[in-house]
């Protein structure tokens, strides 16, 4: 007779899959002898007994395909997980395995399914006039906005973060840096870019010989977004609605500085400037015009450097982060 089938009801959400995952994987249970339902308000997993390291581009994968429609993507996530952990650890280098190419076209319908859900987000915030524009003075000048920011309220980022974080430097400045948000950091210090990204940031600026007090330094999205994990604040990439709802501040301070260069660092703020079209590592270090400024370009958050998975990787994005500030330096 063949093992009894265990059948684990969760919450359709990354979280719960990944819990009752690790408690199925403690018990020795092969995905074989597991039915996986989805039930709202099922509780969560009891807590696993043992704990299992598996490669971060797994979790990743995995929270993408959560957000797929698809009800077989937990079993799928399952078998994959097991694998991993009790066959082949390196399972997803194999891209030609089923397994693997099941689990990337989740995770690829899933990104679809999200990125979706944001346009609608999009929509339906611009057509209940939300974000930001309502809050910005016209005319104003940089103290002035920054003064006005503090009371923004134009999308939900401004109920968890400690402040308003608005940009910094002389109106009078002829390159202006255009990052993602406020970090952990530059959320408690009022100041953006003053965090480990920002040690990054200043050694690439002193290397290309551009002066950061002469620049203008500021953020696609002014609030801080993070989850708490422990005591912790980690970062979470801002939506596209967030994104959509904080474009007036940056528009109010490109036009009153009148950049001649502008600096788009990473893919957020390339997003926020240059439209959906920018693929930040295909169109990074290429310098065209822009309504911002007649010289525009993007390049690496200085945060993606310190992400490289090994110290030949981070040199690697370094150089690439130093090599597109080299551009903006030469028209200083
Ligand atoms: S993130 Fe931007 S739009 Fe949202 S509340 Fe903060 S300043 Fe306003």
């Amino acid at each position: 007779m063949g093992a009894a089938m265990v059948t684990v009801e969760i919450e359709a959400t990354f979280e719960r899959w990944q819990a009752a995952a690790r408690a199925l994987l403690s018990d020795g249970i092969a995905p074989e002898g597991v039915e996986w339902r989805e039930r709202p308000g099922a509780p969560p997993a009891p807590r696993a007994s043992k704990f299992f390291r598996v490669p971060p581009r797994f979790l990743e994968l995995a929270r993408q395909a959560a957000i797929a429609g698809d009800p077989g993507r937990w079993a799928a996530l399952y078998d994959v997980l097991w694998r991993i952990v009790n066959e082949r650890r390196d399972l997803l280098e194999d891209r030609a395995h089923p397994k693997v190419r099941r689990l990337h076209g989740l995770a690829a319908q899933g990104r679809r399914e999200a990125e979706r859900a944001e346009q609608q987000d999009v929509l339906r915030m611009e057509a209940e006039g939300g974000g930001a524009a309502s809050f910005v003075p016209p005319g104003a000048d940089l103290a002035t906005l920054a003064a006005a920011a503090k009371r923004c309220q134009g999308c939900p980022l401004y109920r968890d973060a400690t402040q308003t974080v608005f940009g910094r430097g002389p109106a009078q400045a002829r390159v202006v840096l255009v990052g993602e948000q406020p970090g952990d950091q530059e959320d408690l210090r009022d100041a953006p870019f003053v965090g480990p990204a920002g040690e990054i940031l200043d050694r690439a600026l002193t290397e290309v010989h551009l002066d950061r007090a002469t620049l203008y330094v500021t953020n696609a999205v002014k609030h801080f977004k993070f989850v708490m994990r422990g005591k912790r604040r980690i970062h979470q990439t801002p939506r596209l609605s967030e994104i959509a709802a904080c474009r007036a501040w940056v528009e109010a301070e490109l036009a009153v500085i009148k950049p001649e260069t502008l600096v788009c660092l990473g893919a957020t703020a390339a997003r926020a400037l240059l439209g959906d079209e920018f693929r930040l590592m295909r169109d990074r270090g290429r310098v065209f015009a822009t309504r911002w400024a007649p010289r525009t370009l993007a390049t690496l958050h200085p945060s993606a450097v310190l992400r490289g998975e090994d110290d030949a990787a981070q040199e690697r994005l370094y150089r690439m982060l130093v090599d597109d500030l080299r551009l903006a330096a030469v028209a200083v």
